[in-house]
């Protein structure tokens, strides 16, 4: 069933698990996520972020998702990440996402503020949910996100920002790094925590690729409701192509895609395996 992030969230932080949002760009990649989900029946969140429209258009993913969910009782969400376009928002909307994420994480507080709740206003009308983010968060290797230093949120301003925006989810920056670590991942488990003291609200964890278990798990006891992935879902399909395509040059692109298909699938399962519930 295509639901919105509302019940999902609720429902992973009532029971101390998290859903995974895993980043596709492609046929290969969607289809990789709703194996998962069918074989798991784990629900999941379908990311598609304002990066990848070179790949395919909002109503291509919804339309895509949409035909293979049908009969599909195990709940996934058609979220738009990181968007920093409102034109691009109100589009997703219409295309039929259940969710986006307004990313104003690089404005000033108030700008970012004011920009969330009038994304949220316009959303909320529409029975979509709405992500945002406070704070900033790091660039690693084989990342596909912009450049950006590092600023934890504070814990204060997140709490305003959530009550005065009225957002369903917050992506908090504490360390994680969108893309591989470069060395010893060093993630603020105490922030989240004086974040969670400040405001109870459902926390997304950007970065997931990478980040170790004990880490994953501490932060779901934490708070955290949604992680991200991405990274490891291209590096590993990406690994396999070269793998493949030095074996036999003349392999027919059929089987790449049969084989992507089977590589998105597997990261999917693990970080599923990763996000059960933690007590
Ligand atoms: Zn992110």
């Amino acid at each position: 069933m295509i639901v919105n992030l509302k019940s999902l969230l609720a429902h992973a932080k009532a029971h101390h698990y998290a859903v995974g949002a895993f980043n596709v760009y492609n046929y290969e990649t969607i289809r990789g996520v709703i194996e998962a989900v069918k074989e798991t029946h784990r629900p999941a969140i379908i990311a598609f972020g304002e990066k990848y429209l070179a790949n395919m258009s909002l109503k291509e993913v919804v339309n895509l998702v949409r035909t293979m969910t049908i009969g599909l009782d195990t709940d996934i969400a058609i979220h738009l990440d990181h968007t920093k376009s409102i034109d691009i928002i109100k589009k997703a909307i219409d295309a039929g996402f259940t969710s986006v994420m307004f990313d104003g994480s690089e404005l000033p507080f108030e700008e970012n503020l004011a920009k969330t709740r009038e994304v949220v206003e316009f959303a909320h009308r529409q029975n979509v949910t709405v992500e945002a983010e406070l704070g900033s968060i790091q660039l690693g290797g084989h990342s596909n996100e912009d450049e950006s230093h590092e600023i934890y949120t504070d814990p204060q301003q997140a709490k305003q920002f959530v009550l005065e925006t009225g957002v369903d989810a917050l992506a908090v920056s504490i360390g994680t790094v969108h893309g591989m670590y470069k060395g010893e991942p060093k993630v603020s488990v105490e922030r989240l925590i004086e974040i969670g003291q400040a405001i109870d609200h459902p926390f997304v964890l950007h970065g997931g690729s990478g980040t170790p278990l004990p880490i994953i798990h501490a932060c779901i006891q934490n708070g955290i409701t949604k992680v991200n992935v991405n990274t490891e879902i291209s590096m590993t399909v990406v690994e396999e192509f070269g793998k493949m395509i030095s074996k036999n040059p003349e392999v027919h692109f059929s089987q790449l895609s049969v084989k992507a298909v089977e590589k998105a699938k597997a990261v999917v399962m693990k970080y599923m395996d990763m996000f059960v519930p933690v007590r």
